[in-house]
């Protein structure tokens, strides 16, 4: 089951911080069970799972990549991309290395198919992150880059000071994560980002080495807990941009999560393993978001394209435009509180007021604004 670990990929856990895992139990002959994503991985002594950051050492599984980051960048939350919660704020945005998908097409595959000690990765224990986030006037931490599912331990940690400290959690991740790790890996988690690389299995088998009902089931289980989602699909010509697979997708989404959650299609560069496809045409683009709204989403936005129509955020009932975007920045916010103010709909997201940390606000008639940069 699952992924095979490999000699190469216990090598790329040596020169990294180890702390004991969670999510695992010994089978046979030191070798463990890790059940922290399907994959279930069985890791024999001194080898590593699939993730390559998740190794047994002497018949213990250690993780890795605890306490090491591959860099720290400020983002716009729009980056995420999240559109709904806490619009205009930054996040403090990092990961570690390694991933527990194959994807062919990865747009990270620097981070994600690093192994720690081919990296210049530097050491951040919880309380600095959590320092750092503060100094930079972020409005909370970004787990994201490479797959924070195979880094829970850390995340975690990091999470539960975060919240104490007053800062959001935003998680960037597939969902490819079992039932059994899912209540601790989000415990903390206040918005999450997942990427629905597609809509068939097939895709999920052939180009991502994985499955797509870990991750349907992960965005149920994520809709009933409250944490906020909006939903990524990255477009790719001729693998998973059929009119029928995105009606799908669509329909899907409008019967078991509802129709505000919103659905962010984005546009594919060549990458990785696939350098034989071209971009995303705009046409594929505008067609999916058709698809989109006819199926009932409310609120579809187009990303890695130039397209303001299609990154501002309107009033599903009067069509005022509430965010107006171009690419990450905001240019006019005027949603007061949660509700449209031209007819007083009730905007689906986190936009209150007192979150948004580190920019100029300004109360203006009950109406805030963020300062436009
Ligand atoms: S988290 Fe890593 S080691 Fe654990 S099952 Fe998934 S790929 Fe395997």
């Amino acid at each position: 089951m699952g992924g095979e670990p490999t000699e190469e990929s216990a090598r790329g856990c040596e020169t990294a911080g180890l702390h004991e895992a969670r999510w695992w139990r010994p089978i046979d002959r030191g070798r463990v069970l890790c059940y922290l994503c399907p994959r279930l991985c069985e890791i024999g002594r001194g080898k590593a799972g699939f993730c390559f950051i998740r190794q047994n050492r002497e018949g213990k599984l250690y993780s890795a990549g605890y306490g090491r980051s591959t860099g720290f960048a400020a983002d716009p939350i729009e980056k995420k991309p999240l559109n709904h919660f806490l619009p205009g704020t930054s996040v403090l945005s990092f990961g570690t290395a390694g991933c527990n998908l194959g994807c062919k097409f990865c747009q990270n595959w620097n981070i994600s198919k690093a192994r720690l000690d081919d990296r210049s990765s530097e050491v951040a224990m919880p309380e600095k992150v959590v320092e750092l986030a503060e100094a930079t006037g972020a409005a909370g931490i970004a787990y994201t880059y490479n797959d924070p599912v195979i880094w829970a331990e850390y995340a975690i940690d990091i999470a539960r000071v975060a919240r104490a400290a007053g800062l959001k959690n935003v998680m960037v991740t597939a969902g490819y994560v079992t039932p059994e790790a899912r209540p601790e890996v989000f415990e903390y988690v206040d918005a999450a980002n997942v990427d629905l690389k597609a809509f068939t299995e097939g895709f999920y088998r052939e180009f991502t080495l994985s499955h797509l009902d870990p991750v349907l089931d992960t965005l149920v289980w994520l809709r009933e807990t409250g944490v906020w989602i909006e939903i990524t699909t990255l477009l790719i010509p001729g693998l998973n941009d059929s009119a029928e697979e995105i009606e799908h997708e669509c329909g899907w989404i409008v019967e078991h999560l509802g129709p505000h959650v919103p659905l962010h299609f984005t546009a594919f560069h060549p990458a990785f393993k696939m350098l034989d496809r071209p971009p995303t045409p705009a046409a594929t683009l505008k067609m999916a978001r058709e698809i989109a709204h006819r199926s009932g989403i409310r609120f579809c936005y187009l990303g890695n394209v130039h397209d303001r129509e299609a990154q501002a955020t309107a009033c599903p009932s009067c069509g005022e435009v509430l965010v107006r975007r171009d690419w990450h920045a905001i240019q006019h916010y005027a949603l007061v509180g949660n509700r449209c103010p031209r007819c007083d709909t009730e905007i689906p997201g986190v936009f209150h007021a007192g979150a948004h940390r580190g920019e100029e606000r300004r109360t203006d008639g009950g109406r805030y604004r963020v300062r436009l940069t």
